[in-house]
């Protein structure tokens, strides 16, 4: 038997799969790149990507990501995001059926060794204004020389990335009017929509939509009434137990740095969750936490295994042992990630490995 603390992730497939589906009726002509980088956003890599079998490729961001995908039986399409960060991948990517981005000229001399009997699907990646990685537009023709030059067969796809689909329309559509000018020259399956694309913008959704933060049921940075409108499930559940209860006095100094103090006689109840299992540190008093279905403030600073919350109102019903959830049911992760300015996406991510995370179907 093994023994937790009572921290736990639990990782719903079921909405994962919903996600899915929801991702395939805003964009239904699309194909659908499923983002499983940085672990599954926090969620496990293997199960995400066994969950979301109904979808048409995998994103990833690195090659030893893809490469156990394959080992473990996976067939479908996997991209790697970045492409190739060293030469020496490239032969890994060929034999494991990998696709990937190639953004910058550094890239093709790689390219260039391939024989005439090998075989790449290449994801041509054009900065149209998110200027990080990706391929100049004025370098298109180049571009397009060098591809001519190749003695391998390439598949090629075209992509570029948004980098304000959630803030700025005018930006956004330029970007993709400057990604669909390019198709002029390669006439190519093209993808350039995230999440926050997917849900705003249909005449971005192109050939393949690539949604990452959505599957996952947060936020894509929209405001709150249009990411409620897609009716998306939170796949995780981050929750935890009361180990202790204790009532201080008005006045009294709470935890680290004694910063919160008491207004009035407090119960605080003691949470077995910290910044060692992801719980943000910098999450400030007043932080919402869920307990018998009310949401209850953060008192004091966010410890290494513990937090402390106020609990004087559930005074009458709570007792050691009552669950709390940081996030996923009655708070999501987008209010708590607000509260310590940040976002979502960084929350999930920086689930530690030592939180047990727990897969249910349903
Ligand atoms: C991470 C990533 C995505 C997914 O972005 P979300 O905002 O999570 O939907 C899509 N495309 C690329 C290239 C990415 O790196």
């Amino acid at each position: 038997m093994t023994l937790y603390r009572p921290v736990q992730a639990i990782i719903k497939l079921a909405a994962l799969k919903h996600n899915l589906q929801q991702v395939r009726k805003l964009a239904p002509k699309s194909k659908a790149m499923a983002v499983i980088k940085a672990n599954g956003y926090g969620h496990g890599i293997q199960r995400v990507a066994n969950a979301l079998s109904a979808c048409d490729a995998y994103g990833v961001a690195s090659i030893d990501e893809a490469i156990a995908l394959r080992q473990s039986g996976l067939l479908h399409r996997i991209v790697l995001l970045e492409g190739l960060f060293s030469e020496a991948e490239l032969p890994l990517a060929i034999n494991h059926r990998l696709d990937f981005v190639v953004h910058a000229f550094h890239q093709f001399d790689w390219l260039d060794s391939l024989s005439g009997t090998q075989h790449v699907t290449l994801w041509l990646k054009f900065d149209t204004g998110m200027h990080r990685l990706g391929f100049d537009l004025s370098d298109v023709d180049k571009v397009a020389k060098r591809l001519s030059k190749l003695k391998c067969t390439a598949q090629v796809h075209l992509m570029s990335h948004f980098s304000c689909a959630d803030t700025d329309e005018a930006y956004t559509l330029t970007q993709l009017q400057h990604l669909l000018d390019v198709d002029k020259t390669f006439q190519a399956p093209k993808s350039i929509a995230n999440s926050a694309a997917i849900q705003r913008y249909p005449q971005a959704h192109l050939d393949w939509v690539r949604p990452g933060i959505m599957l996952y049921g947060a936020s894509a940075g929209l405001p709150e009434f249009e990411a409620e409108s897609i009716a998306l499930k939170p796949a995780m559940v981050l929750k935890s137990k009361v180990t202790s209860l204790k009532w201080v006095e008005a006045g009294e100094a709470v935890g680290y740095g004694g910063i919160w103090q008491a207004e009035k006689p407090t119960l605080l109840a003691v949470v077995a969750v910290g910044y060692g299992d992801g719980y943000p540190r910098h999450a400030p008093a007043g932080t919402p936490v869920w307990i018998h279905h009310r949401k209850v403030p953060l008192a004091g600073r966010v410890s290494m295994d513990m937090i402390t919350v106020d609990v004087t109102e559930l005074a009458d019903d709570i007792r050691i042992g009552d669950e709390a959830v940081l996030w996923g049911e009655g708070v999501t992760v987008d209010e708590v990630a607000e509260k310590c300015g940040t976002i979502g996406y960084e929350l999930l991510c920086q689930v530690t490995p030592r939180v047990p995370r727990i897969e249910i179907e349903e």
